[in-house]
């Protein structure tokens, strides 16, 4: 029988492994991403991109995958997930990474990303484009505006707001090109904090931040919607904080906060009063303690030998500053796990993102999977970090009817790994096809035509 055309483009076809109408996943552990624990020997049919049924045999004429000793989970829904990567120097620069990154998404399971924060919003959004087309492999991608960032921004990729209006218009042009997030950044004040928030919930679009100036509780009460990375970056701790004004304070001085002081509990539960989200990005976090991220081949196979070279010099410059560098660094990763752990069992949503930054070590995709690691050693049991990574994530959103879990009705965006996560959850590395919209991709052809890239395109 012959072969009808194929609907997928030369830029996807290569990577496509089933586009059948109908797919039946035989055999597999779900772990469905709502917290449950995984159910063995499930028959997931996929219909024309969705998650059809649930057991029951093959229909006639499916396509039938034997998955097991194989997990289905829901695609990850990365909630902090730069296309950008620095690239170091005196001028910090992040380029695009509109080559690699989609794919390293997508090849570690990461099928929903929202960019948070962009420098270049145009790549961005045609990026999203022609991924929509068809015409590249990656993410569904939820595109972020420019950082709203105050007067003392350290990238010059950034626009300077110089007060509220300036931050109103910016949210008005930025709401007008498409974007459907904006993040706030570690300079504003909150009279332009305000003014953003307020033009961004009248076109229903929320904002994130990553702040200094301004403090949790304040940017509670002007209304900010969700905040990233945790307490490592709440600086309404420190001894001298002014108003609208980002403070030197460190990692070990965020490292010897006591969790269950008043102001700290306050703090969190003023967060979980107002629905502010906090999005975990722990692997950034990890990548400066010289002693604990594992180099890994996988990275060293992607990156380029540029890349690859400034990520290992980094390394052994906090190494050789060990104890103190490293010391401190493990300290301050340990209390945000902490923190994160009382954040949720306070009832607060926590969220996860890459966050591809930071000295290049938390790389687009496997720093998502390293999160889920570091929340489990963080005391979160693999099905809870499994949700946080994608049901809470699609929540945030406002998308959790379409994605973010394993169950009838919902796009079927999955996540295959040889192994068994919710054992051990390392094997969350071991993805081989990358399920989006009922589409299967072969996680490692994705990765095969990245080798070499990330870094420089
Ligand atoms: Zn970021």
């Amino acid at each position: 029988m012959a072969q009808p055309p194929s609907r997928f483009t030369p830029g996807i076809k290569p990577f496509v492994a089933y586009d059948d109408p109908v797919i039946a996943l035989m055999h597999a552990r779900v772990i469905d991403g709502t917290g449950a624990a995984p159910r063995e020997d499930q028959t997931i049919i996929i219909y024309q991109g969705k998650i059809s049924a649930f057991g029951g045999k093959a229909p006639d004429g499916a396509r039938v995958i034997d998955l097991t000793g194989h997990t289905v989970m829901p695609g990850m829904v990365g909630m902090h997930e730069h296309l950008y990567y620095p690239i170091g120097g005196g001028v910090p620069m992040y380029p695009e990474m509109a080559y690699s990154f989609p794919r390293l998404y997508l090849a570690a399971g990461v099928t929903t990303a929202r960019t948070a924060g962009s420098v270049e919003p145009f790549t961005d959004m045609n990026v999203k484009a022609a991924i929509d087309a068809g015409k590249m492999p990656g993410p569904r991608l939820y595109i972020t505006g420019p950082y709203l960032e105050g007067k003392g921004a350290f990238a010059p990729q950034m626009h300077e707001l110089t007060g509220p209006e300036d931050a109103t218009r910016f949210v008005e042009y930025w709401a007008a090109q498409g974007v459907t997030s904006f993040k706030a950044y570690m300079n504003i004040t909150r009279a332009e904090l305000k003014a953003a928030v307020e033009a961004a919930h009248r076109h229903g679009i929320k904002v994130t931040g990553h702040l200094c100036s301004v403090g949790f509780r304040e940017a509670a009460e002007i209304g900010i919607d969700n905040l990233e990375h945790g307490l490592l970056v709440d600086t309404e701790f420190h001894p001298g904080k002014q108003p609208d004004v980002c403070p030197q304070n460190t990692r070990a001085e965020v490292a010897r906060l006591d969790l269950n002081t008043a102001p700290v509990r306050e703090m969190i539960a003023d967060l979980v009063r107002h629905h502010v989200a906090i999005t975990s990005t722990l692997a950034v976090f990890e990548a400066f303690d010289p002693e604990r991220p594992p180099l890994e081949q996988r990275f060293l196979d992607a990156v380029s030998p540029d890349a690859a070279v400034n990520y290992l010099a980094a390394r052994a410059r906090a190494g050789s500053g060990r104890g103190a560098a490293a010391g401190s660094a493990a300290a301050a990763l340990k209390k945000e796990l902490e923190f994160e752990v009382a954040f949720v069992k306070a009832g607060g949503l926590l969220v996860a993102g890459a966050d591809p930054t930071g000295n290049g070590g938390a790389l687009a995709g496997f720093a998502d999977q390293r999160n889920v690691e570091l929340l489990v050693e963080g005391g979160f049991t693999p099905v809870e970090a499994i949700r946080i990574a994608t049901s809470n994530g699609a929540k945030l959103l406002g998308e959790e009817a379409r994605i973010g879990t394993v169950a009838v009705g919902k796009i079927a965006d999955l996540m295959v790994v040889s192994g068994n996560p919710a054992a051990r959850i390392a094997e969350i590395r071991n993805v081989k096809w990358v399920f989006k919209d009922g589409v299967g991709y072969d996680s490692a052809k994705l990765l095969e035509s990245v080798r070499g890239q990330a870094g420089l395109r």
